[in-house]
């Protein structure tokens, strides 16, 4: 498949013992935008670290393939070399390193050549006019001091910056009120059009992705992607949930581990009482 620019085969990780993905199948286009949704713990963020190399999530089989490479080995600093990016849940804050400097050396790692000081601020200046952003943020320390909204447009200015073949976009919305949500919006949208890079969006909302085209949508469920719809998806899973796309096997099992979990509550409960018994007795 020559035009391919994600494939995941049977992927599944683990973190230390757990087992968080299973048998993860996913074919993304070059340009193609797909939305990942699911439920909290599902193993989203999971398979956003793990495309990206972080070293905490082992991939117990199963391949990734990009750009035609397989990276399934492959180190986080090969990866963001070869064009992948992940924007943070999280945005970390790097005190001592200002905003414009960590980009300007992270281009340098990802392309290899020296970035010219003068080009570099122009082109900066024009990346953050279309996030809305003070020009003043460039030389201020990364993320310190930033608003929720302020930290998701530095991430979002790094991938203007970098123009990675494939952005992951984890929960770039959340928290964010409805202006820097269409703000963020709109830099994506730069990204998609004048770039025409892939993005993997995970997401809650629809809001992020109202000015975005959208190709497909995939469900996450208890590390498994247990469907996979057009973009018209997204609306639908705002409107009903998440429920009608849950198979009935992770239901039943979700119901066990459930009744367990309440009747080893219940033992619990009885083994104070009992041990409060004892306890005024003696
Ligand atoms: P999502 O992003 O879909 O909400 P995550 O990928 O963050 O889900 O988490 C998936 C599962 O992996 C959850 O059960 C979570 O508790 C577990 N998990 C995530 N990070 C770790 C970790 N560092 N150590 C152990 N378990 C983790
Ligand atoms: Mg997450």
């Amino acid at each position: 498949m020559a035009n391919s620019l994600l494939e995941l085969e049977n992927l599944s990780v683990k973190i230390g013992t757990k087992s968080i993905l299973h048998d993860i199948n996913l074919e993304m286009k070059s340009g193609e935008t797909h939305v990942l949704m699911g439920p909290n713990g599902a193993g989203k963020s999971t398979l956003g670290y793990t495309l990206m190399g972080s070293p905490n999530y082992e991939t117990t089989s199963g391949k990734i393939i990009f750009d035609g490479n397989d990276i399934t080995e492959e180190s986080a600093d090969k990866r963001a070399k070869a064009g992948l990016f992940l924007s943070f849940q999280d945005p970390l804050e790097v005190p001592g390193i200002s905003l414009e400097s960590f980009i300007r050396a992270s281009m340098q790692q990802v392309t290899g050549e020296k970035v010219k000081l003068m080009a570099f601020q122009k082109s900066l200046e024009k990346a953050m006019d279309i996030l809305h952003m003070n020009h003043s943020y460039a030389s201020r320390d990364l993320n310190v001091g930033f608003s929720g909204g302020e930290k998701k447009k530095s991430e979002i200015l790094q991938l203007l910056m970098l123009k990675p073949k494939l952005a992951i976009l984890d929960e770039t919305d959340s928290g964010l009120d409805v202006d820097a949500v269409r703000t963020v919006s709109e830099g994506i949208r730069e990204y998609q059009n004048t770039m025409h890079g892939a993005l993997l969006v995970i997401t809650h909302s629809t809001r992020i992705l109202e000015s975005l085209h959208v190709d497909y949508t995939h469900v996450m469920v208890k590390g498994k992607i247990v469907h996979t719809g057009d973009g018209s998806l997204v609306k639908e899973i705002n409107e009903n949930g998440f429920e009608q796309f849950i198979p009935e096997e992770i239901k039943e099992a979700e119901r066990k581990e459930k009744q367990l979990a309440a009747a080893k509550a219940a033992m619990e409960k009885v083994k104070a009482l009992n041990a409060n018994d004892f306890g005024g007795g003696l």
